[in-house]
């Protein structure tokens, strides 16, 4: 059965659940495995429509005709027009109170309605009433009562819903009316038992159209009251962008691009900014927040930065204030009387508690100057951290089209920047990308032949320097680290499984540079600002550029040179596949898609640093950046190797083009593997003819081989195949220029 949740009643710590059926029944909602109130029903929200399987609980109390016990329940949407579907579904009883419940309703002494089994009890219990006069709060006693005027003293109904009370609720709004539970006096057993009728809610903004400025006299006029916030000092307020930026956030200058992104957005022009971790996104929007009319609302998906950045912000005199599901309902509920009154102007929630009805209520009855999306590549499927409630801010973004959109994020790819100015609407010219290129970053490649070689290799070179060693997983971190100090190098690991005493340790140790190189896994990094790393060596391949990119860039943040070195296989290319096959399947397509984009990468003779901003979506102008393993090689003399291309392609043709690097140079250099022997490779006329490299020198020239394409390497099997070039060169039409492996 299909149920639209019309109305949500505070019942001690929890609350209950009114809905109504496709045929206008009103039910209310009892999870299987709890009590009526339980907190179990949290989850719903008003304006959600559910498909659920339920049957009526055994006990039925009428008027409670109508509690069913769900044992089954799939979100199937938001519904936007949620007014229009009540009126159709359960047209609202208009006028005076005795419309309600078939006019069973009676009054006690002092006013408030009830229904007596008596009279009759009626077959439901949520209803709604547009009543013809203005209510009014009755803020005598602990609860909150509205009161109609009537010619006799009135009549009251308790407040039960979850909104801000307000002083009045306009004659003609629609207001969602309930059933309590029958009750009566302890102190007098005699007395017929009643069961009251009650508010548990409004829609306000029924009238109003969607995305304008609301004169609801609830809010207080923007502006006055944010000026009355502002920092007193004795100079006269901050006017300009600069004065701002000095006065109230204390920098003495703009960084690249945040002036130009500023006076942009002062246009009520939208924006997407690219820009890296560190490069002072925030100001983006946090500045003209303060200079706007009203309130900034910020998405962003991480509920602890959120509130330390609301405290900074605070510390600064600026009124912010934070919505998400770590308040109290108190708290929530004052947070949002602040908004609606306009006292806070920037206003931090979680995508997911901004798309709840009552906040939509509430941002309908302020006046919304920006909607800022922090994170936006979370909105593309093709980004590396999809967040699907992050879809849902397209309606938002719709609701409130006069607001200035500005999404920001630090990694997005053309397709992923794309995808978010598509989705939000943003026109293309708003687009500020700053420039990614690390100039003092060197970047190589090196196939990976002997790990633990190549690594003693790389730290005697930087002897006495900091740096991070990067695997794939915790086992190699703790084999590396124990291989590395049985020759004395000492290093600390680093990875989830290590308590977080132990991890904090060895991050400190490193930080206070105790100890000069850390092993670990993609765990370690987040939040490290140590200027001096002077080398980040991946052991292992990284999953996808954005990891990559975004590791090597903890090196060198002091603008001097740093070595970066990935030790590539095609083994590690193999277990990333594993990984992916054991992930998400919605996700494998992309992240197939991005690892195939390192790979070829890591793989390519082009510049490093070109091919990787490319990526991220900038193109890089000179044609030798100097600092990449690539490019430097460029001014390195090439020699003819035609002799050991031929030898290998023609290995390769003659095992069938069924295998791989390893299996290969093991046939040039005369193994007696079992493998080897098993194939009858050992008869081959190829077999013991590269006995003139070592098998790492046939990995550097396998590398030189696939990157000037004679060979390629199927992506499932590992097995080489012959190219056009590759015969080319195998029947001497073509010569083979390449890079020395003379070590
Ligand atoms: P991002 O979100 O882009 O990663 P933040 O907005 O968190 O970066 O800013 C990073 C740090 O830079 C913050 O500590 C911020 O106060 C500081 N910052 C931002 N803009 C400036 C500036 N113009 N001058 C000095 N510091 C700045
Ligand atoms: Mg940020
Ligand atoms: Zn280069």
């Amino acid at each position: 059965m299909r149920v639209l949740i019309v109305a949500k009643t505070r019942m001690g710590g929890g609350a209950c659940i009114g809905a109504i059926t496709e045929q206008g029944e009103s039910v209310r909602l009892i999870p299987s495995n709890a009590e009526p109130h339980d907190g179990a029903n949290r989850e719903y929200e008003v304006g959600t429509l559910w498909e659920i399987a339920a049957k009526p609980a055994t006990a039925l109390i009428p008027p409670h005709y109508e509690n069913i016990i769900v044992s089954e329940k799939q979100h199937l949407l938001t519904v936007t027009e949620l007014e229009s579907a009540i009126e159709l579904l359960m047209p609202p009883k208009i006028g005076h109170p005795r419309e309600l419940y078939e006019g069973l309703l009676q009054k006690t002494g002092s006013g408030a309605l009830y229904i007596a089994k008596q009279r009759g009890i009626p077959p439901y219990s949520t209803t709604f009433w547009r009543p013809d006069k203005e209510l009014t709060r009755d803020t005598e006693g602990r609860r909150v009562r509205y009161r109609y005027p009537t010619d006799d003293g009135g009549c009251t109904l308790t407040f039960v819903g979850f909104e801000e009370p307000l002083e009045t609720i306009p004659a003609d709004t629609l207001v969602r009316v309930s059933l309590a539970q029958w009750w009566k006096p302890t102190d007098r057993q005699d007395d017929e038992e009643r069961c009251r009728a009650q508010i548990s809610g409004w829609f306000l903004a029924a009238e109003k159209p969607i995305g304008e400025p609301s004169q609801s006299r609830f809010s207080a006029p923007v502006g006055e009251t944010s000026q009355s916030q502002r920092p007193r000092d004795d100079m006269p307020a901050p006017q300009t962008p600069r004065q701002f930026l000095k006065r109230v956030f204390g920098h003495d200058d703009f960084r690249p691009l945040q002036e130009e992104i500023i006076t942009h957005i002062l246009k009520q022009r939208d924006a997407l900014i690219v820009l890296p971790t560190g490069g002072g996104k925030s100001l983006c929007y946090q500045l003209p927040a303060l200079i706007f009319e009203g309130v900034s609302v910020v998405v962003s998906p991480l509920i602890s930065l959120m509130q330390d950045q609301v405290m900074q912000l605070q510390q600064r005199g600026i009124p912010a204030a934070f919505l998400n599901s770590t308040l109290n309902y108190d708290a929530y509920v004052d947070t949002m009387r602040q908004v609606k009154r306009g006292e806070i102007k920037l206003l931090y929630v979680a995508p997911e508690t901004l798309v709840r009805h009552e906040i939509l209520l509430m941002l309908d009855a302020a006046h919304v100057a920006c909607l800022a999306i922090d994170e936006a590549h979370c909105i593309s499927q093709w980004g590396h951290d999809f967040r699907p409630e992050y879809r849902q801010l397209v309606s938002v973004r719709e609701r409130f089209p006069n607001a200035v959109c500005v999404a920001m994020t630090a990694t997005a790819t053309p397709r992923v920047q794309a995808d978010i100015t598509q989705l939000l609407r943003l026109q293309a010219e708003n687009l500020f990308i700053a420039s990614f290129d690390r100039q003092n970053l060197f970047i190589a490649v090196e196939p990976k032949v002997e790990l633990l070689r190549q690594t003693l290799a790389f730290l005697n070179a930087h002897h006495g320097e900091s740096g991070i060693i990067y695997c794939q997983t915790k086992k190699q971190v703790a084999s590396l680290c124990h291989n590395l100090g049985t020759y004395g190098m000492k290093a600390l690991p680093y990875h989830a499984d290590l308590d977080s005493n132990t991890r904090a340790q060895h991050q400190d140790a490193f930080i206070n540079s105790d100890i000069r190189v850390i092993i670990a896994t993609i765990a370690f990094g987040m939040g490290i600002d140590k200027p001096d790393v002077r080398f980040v060596l991946h052991a292992g391949l990284p999953k996808e550029p954005e990891s990559y990119y975004q590791e090597i860039g903890r090196a060198g943040r002091d603008g001097q040179r740093a070595d970066c070195l990935l030790l590539f296989s095609y083994g590690d290319v193999d277990t990333i596949h594993h990984f992916i096959d054991e992930g998400a399947p919605s996700e494998r397509t992309g992240r197939i898609e991005r690892l195939n984009t390192l790979v070829n990468w890591a793989t390519s003779p082009a510049c490093r640093r070109k091919e990787l901003l490319a990526y991220f979506g900038e193109q890089y102008e000179q044609a030798n950046c100097g600092t990449c393993d690539n490019c430097l090689r460029a001014h390195e003399e090439r020699i003819n190797l035609t002799m050991p291309a031929q030898k290998f392609l023609s290995c390769v043709y003659r095992t069938g083009e069924l295998f791989g690097g390893s299996h290969l140079i093991s046939v040039l250099r005369g193994s007696r593997a079992k493998k080897v022997l098993g194939n009858g490779h050992d008869k081959l006329s190829t077999y013991g003819i590269g006995m003139e490299y070592s098998a790492a020198q046939w990995n550097y020239l396998i590398q030189q081989f696939i990157q000037q394409k004679l060979l390629v390497r199927d992506a499932q099997h590992g097995s080489l195949r012959l190219t056009e070039k590759g015969w080319a060169v195998l029947r001497s039409e073509e010569p083979f220029l390449g890079f020395s492996v003379e070590m």
